[in-house]
């Protein structure tokens, strides 16, 4: 069975309302004929507007983060039930930016995880090796091991509802991408580490694994193109519309 490929846009800290709306508009054209699934992550206050401006389109929209908590003394934070009342479906946890900068863990991830998916949400799950990491020569170690925190608790038939991010830390934002073979080489690592933990032909069909990391329009073909990858997250270049759709447009 084929893994339906999917592209998502994570914007980060980018885009007021006025911007996601035409961001938007100029997008829905762009990528209608997709064969791929079309995400767009914004930042929460952008969230109604693109869930509005995307109504009839085949763009899905996602928020950045979600916290783990039902409700309660969480300042700043926000949950699932108010991300499902917007109408958004997607959530990315355990961006590397995330985990470095606001004091993210394996274990929040997992947290996080597990409330977006009692709530219905679906996951974009980031995992990835630091620079260091992969010079000490532990990127498997390090992606197997977020990986399986990831999912500790997480029943097999969730697993359509979680799509993995395989990001390269040192390559988001630089301009340095992984080598399509290397991309592909991890990210068969991590497709092995949930046959183990579910079933080989759960990991072959139904776990989709992205790989994020400065992809853009002139290298998403050659990623694209290889066998592990089943889409891409895009930072940067999912900020202009062309860029974006030209990505969605390698889709297999
Ligand atoms: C990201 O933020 O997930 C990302 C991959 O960013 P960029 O494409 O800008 O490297």
């Amino acid at each position: 069975m084929a893994r339906k490929p999917i592209i998502a846009g994570n914007w980060k800290m980018n885009n007021t309302i006025a911007q996601t709306k035409a961001l938007v508009a100029d997008l829905i054209p762009l990528v209608k004929d997709a064969n791929c699934d079309v995400v767009i992550c914004t930042p929460y206050t952008d969230l109604a507007a693109a869930v509005e401006a995307t109504k009839g389109s085949n763009i899905h929209v996602g928020a950045e983060n979600v916290h783990w908590a039902e409700k309660g003394a969480f300042t700043g934070e926000i949950s699932a039930d108010m991300l499902k009342e917007l109408g958004v479906e997607y959530v990315i946890v355990g961006h590397s930016e995330r985990r470095t900068y606001f004091g993210e863990t394996d274990q929040t991830v997992n947290a996080r995880v597990k409330a977006a998916l009692s709530r219905g949400l679906k996951v974009i799950l980031c995992v990835g090796e630091t620079l260091a990491e992969r010079e000490a020569g532990v990127t498997a170690e390090v992606v197997t091991r977020q990986t399986k925190a990831a999912f500790e608790g997480i029943d097999n038939d969730e697993l359509d509802n979680i799509v993995i991010a395989y990001e390269p830390v040192w390559a988001i934002g630089t301009g340095k991408t992984a080598t399509a073979q290397d991309a592909n080489d991890t990210i068969k690592i991590i497709r092995d580490c949930m046959a183990e933990l579910y079933c080989p032909k759960c990991a072959e069909n139904r776990v989709r694994i992205q790989y994020g990391g400065s992809m853009n329009a002139k290298n998403a073909k050659e990623l694209m193109a290889m066998p592990e990858i089943d889409g891409g997250l895009i930072g940067g270049a999912s900020l202009k519309a062309e860029d974006f759709a030209k990505v969605v447009g390698f889709d297999k």
